[in-house]
């Protein structure tokens, strides 16, 4: 395992502690996901030596949590978190130790850790060192608290939703008496930070079974504690959609809104109920938009039979064809939803798209210069509304998107108006 080419990157990093004398080790997920022959991401490092050592050892650093033991260093271009051996207590606020103190074994430092599948190190020879049975819970596919589970989700709420999103990215069972914990402590979940349940939720989404993962946080009520859901809409998620991962967390958001207002609720609905399920998640502005778009996309898809041309210029290809792929991804895996929306067509939303005369205003082959210029229009709202009718003339194909034929057009267009006045 040590072979792998990301720990034999950075196994001179943990030489380098050692030759000065230290301890040192891989540590933590990149443990886990080599015994499951899952790309390993990020290597952390954890060490005898106090943070001030490892800067000595490493010049080249910089600090990120001084006061908890993580320095970050530098090597041959890559950065490791090094990680000083630590035990925590206090835990008064559910989240925070409120005392971290530097140890000198690993073993102290391994029993801080939520699971035991996540309490694995590795010493530069490669030996495994396993004190809470880890790897015997990885090959059996278990999620399972280091120590007693009531006391370490007591001690940080967070884990609860680690143990969830675990389930979903690993596809793994959650133990026995740590899923009793769950339900047990699951009121604890009020007192995390949104942004950081957030980050977790988002990975559930994404992982290779959210409906597992999914299902956990209905059996222990931890949804309850999380703002803006429905017990209601979530089972319905995992009654009509199929189990394969949202490709983006994005999607799953829009599908439990779409799930929530229906195909009947307009623009102005699903702009404001993203905006509530943004506000109360601390979502970015972007992730707010993008679900809205791609909620508000599903309720106008059911309607069609193919993405027609006026429902992608008013939505935009992108939220159209990424919903199209998500269509065409139920329909394969035969899930309920698939039933509501007529199959899946691909071709005809790209042909549809490419055959729109312009995509957006900034298509016209006029701007508002131009028409002030052609027209000396007596107030600027004027301009406006010359702009829409010309878009919608040449997207009904009454008029060719060049500059002579839409200001001969309008020149009519007006004309025939003043008639009438
Ligand atoms: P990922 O693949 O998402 O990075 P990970 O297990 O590496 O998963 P990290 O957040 O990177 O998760 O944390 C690294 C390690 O730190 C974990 O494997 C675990 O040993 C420990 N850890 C992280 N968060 C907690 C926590 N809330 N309580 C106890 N130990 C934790
Ligand atoms: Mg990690």
């Amino acid at each position: 395992m040590i072979q792998d080419p990301v720990f034999q990157q950075a196994l001179p990093v943990l030489k380098a502690l050692e030759a000065a004398g230290y301890e040192a080790y891989f540590v933590g997920g990149a443990i886990r996901d080599a015994l499951l022959g899952l790309p390993i991401h990020d290597v952390d490092i954890a060490t005898s030596a106090y943070p001030q050592e490892v800067q000595d050892v490493f010049p080249k650093h910089f600090d990120v949590g001084l006061e908890h033991g993580t320095v970050m260093a530098w090597y041959e271009g890559e950065t490791y978190e090094i990680t000083t051996f630590r035990t925590e207590s206090g835990y008064q606020d559910y989240r925070r130790p409120d005392k971290v103190e530097f140890v000198q074994s690993l073993e102290e430092d391994l029993l801080r850790r939520d699971f035991t599948m996540n309490a694995l190190a590795m010493a530069s020879d490669g030996q495994i060192i396993d004190y809470f049975n880890g790897q015997e819970a990885i090959k059996e596919g278990r999620i399972e608290a280091v120590g007693v589970a009531h006391e370490r989700f007591h001690e940080d709420a967070l884990r609860m939703m680690r143990a969830v999103r675990f389930a979903s990215q690993l596809d793994f069972e959650i133990a026995e008496e740590t899923s009793r914990a769950l339900k047990t402590n699951a009121p604890l979940l009020e007192k995390i930070a949104i942004e950081r349940i957030l980050v977790e939720m988002n990975k559930l989404w994404q992982g290779k079974n959210w409906q597992k993962g999914l299902a956990q946080m209905l059996e222990a009520d931890l949804w309850a504690y999380c703002p803006y859901l429905e017990r209601q809409v979530l089972e319905t998620m995992l009654k009509l959609l199929a189990s394969s991962p949202f490709a983006d967390s994005d999607m799953a958001w829009a599908f439990y809104l779409y799930l929530d207002l229906g195909a009947g609720a307009d623009r102005q609905a699903y702009n404001q109920a993203s905006h509530q399920l943004a506000r109360a998640w601390k979502m970015s502005k972007r992730e707010d938009q993008h679900i809205a778009g791609l909620a508000y996309a599903l309720a106008v898809r059911q309607g069609l039979s193919v993405w027609d041309a006026d429902s992608l210029y008013a939505l935009g290809f992108d939220l159209a064809w990424q919903l199209e792929q998500t269509l065409a991804q139920e329909e394969a895996e035969g899930s309920l939803l698939s039933q509501r929306f007529s199959p899946a067509n691909l071709a005809a939303c790209q042909a549809n798209w490419q055959a729109l005369p312009i995509h957006s205003l900034k298509d016209l082959a006029v701007n508002g210069s131009d028409l002030i210029q052609a027209f000396h229009p007596a107030e600027g709202a004027q301009i406006g509304r010359w702009l829409g009718t010309l878009e919608a003339a040449v997207l009904a194909g009454q008029v060719t998107n060049d500059k002579a034929s839409l200001l001969a057009w309008l020149k009519e267009e007006i004309a025939t108006e003043e008639e009438h006045l």
